[in-house]
């Protein structure tokens, strides 16, 4: 059931209100094994052939915790200009649906891992926007549900599922930004940059491949609006598991527009979840949004808090790789660049191509030239990646 949305233009919508966004990155580690049992996080095999008693929730079974995706969590959170927890717990959250055995979910309520931290970010024009990071928290994901028989591939319309839980229990970190003010019409393009930047981080660390359209990165953009020259937050949305860059953006965009709509009609926005569509650009109502205490989250007593040594941490961070925007800027003073021609780079995928270029003997003003003229053109006429 489609019905159309109404919508102001987002001129208008600016004119009246002021965006306020909250975004929430899942992110799947890519460790060998889950993050509470042994069993393979490989991709692509016959499913359920990677479960066990744990990850299935069979009565008994006690989880233990991988090393790995904690050192990762730590990773992610001290590049995240994070503090890391001294000491901190799991915690169950309950609810029940198919794709998940156990009938809770293995997260961190309010004893994240990592909490308090900064990523600046890149605009199209070269300015940073700092975004502030409410926690970076350890989590488990789901199975994954395949509804068979209807037309669209949801649960409305079709004759079964088929449960596959290959996946119940892959390690993941779930990232919270603070609410994100002050970007006014900038809002969508800051939300496409910080979730580019947090990738960027991701892959640097070596913790994730961290590709959107495999899933291994996730983003939820809650958006609310508030008439100019007010505090209060208004009544927000969350559209889920965005899967692009630049749905991020369109995501963000939309619901700006719609909220406006909704508000300037002297409607009231429902607090809702909300489905994004690739090929309209628009979101649909999804489910009325539970609030934590729907979720029962009490410790998780099966598993010892996690208490990492400040030693530990301090050589995890000394071990950090240079981190993207550091990078990006040597490269600019390096190159002699301006910042715009390095966002220009990004957009075209091509830095890590002319690093490397540079690196097998070629000078940085041909090695760019090359690649982000000829190259570049071609591999845009013929709609093929430039690498
Ligand atoms: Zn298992």
């Amino acid at each position: 059931m489609t019905t159309t949305t109404d919508l102001v233009s987002y001129e208008d919508a600016l004119a009246s209100y002021d965006p306020v966004m909250g975004l929430e990155v899942h992110v799947e580690l890519g460790t060998k094994t889950k993050m509470f049992c042994g069993c393979s996080t490989e991709l692509g095999a016959e499913p359920n052939s990677q479960t066990c008693p744990v990850c299935l929730g069979l009565p008994g079974a006690l989880p233990v915790v991988n090393a790995t995706g904690v050192e990762s969590a730590i990773k992610i959170g001290l590049a995240l200009n994070c503090e890391i927890a001294e000491w901190c717990r799991f915690a169950r959250k309950n609810y029940f649906y198919p794709d998940m055995p156990k009938n809770f979910q293995t997260s961190q309520y309010d004893e994240p891992i990592a909490f308090n931290g900064y990523l600046d970010v890149q605009l199209e024009d070269g300015e940073t926007f700092r975004v502030e990071i409410e926690r970076a928290h350890m989590e488990e994901d789901t199975g994954k549900s395949t509804h068979v028989g209807g037309a669209t591939g949801r649960i409305h319309g079709a004759s079964h599922s088929l449960l596959d839980y290959n996946r119940a229990g892959i390690p993941l970190i779930e990232i919270v930004t603070k609410p994100i003010e002050g970007a006014g019409e900038r809002a969508p393009e800051v939300a496409k940059a910080y979730v580019r930047e947090l990738r960027e981080v991701i892959k640097a660390l070596g913790v994730s491949e961290a590709r959107m359209e495999m899933g291994q990165m996730r983003c939820d953009v809650n958006l609310s609006l508030r008439p100019h020259g007010t505090e209060k937050f208004g009544t927000r949305s969350e559209t889920k598991n965005v899967n692009s860059l630049r749905s991020v953006e369109r995501a963000a965009r939309f619901e700006i527009q719609r909220h406006a709509a909704v508000l300037g009609g002297g409607g009231t926005i429902v607090q809702e979840t909300r489905h994004f569509h690739e090929d309209t650009g628009s979101t649909t109502s999804g489910r009325v949004k539970e609030e934590a205490e729907d979720y029962r989250y009490f410790p998780e007593p099966d598993l010892v808090p996690v208490a990492p040594s400040r030693e530990w941490v301090e050589e995890i961070r000394a071990g950090l790789p240079e981190l993207p925007l550091v990078r990006r800027n040597r490269l600019v003073a390096e190159w002699g660049i301006s910042a715009t021609d390095m966002q220009a780079i990004l957009n075209a995928g091509a830095l890590d191509l002319i690093v490397a270029t540079i690196d097998a003997g070629a000078d940085a003003a041909s090695a760019r030239k090359w690649w982000m003229g000829e190259l570049a053109r071609s591999a845009n006429e013929s709609g093929t990646a430039l690498d």
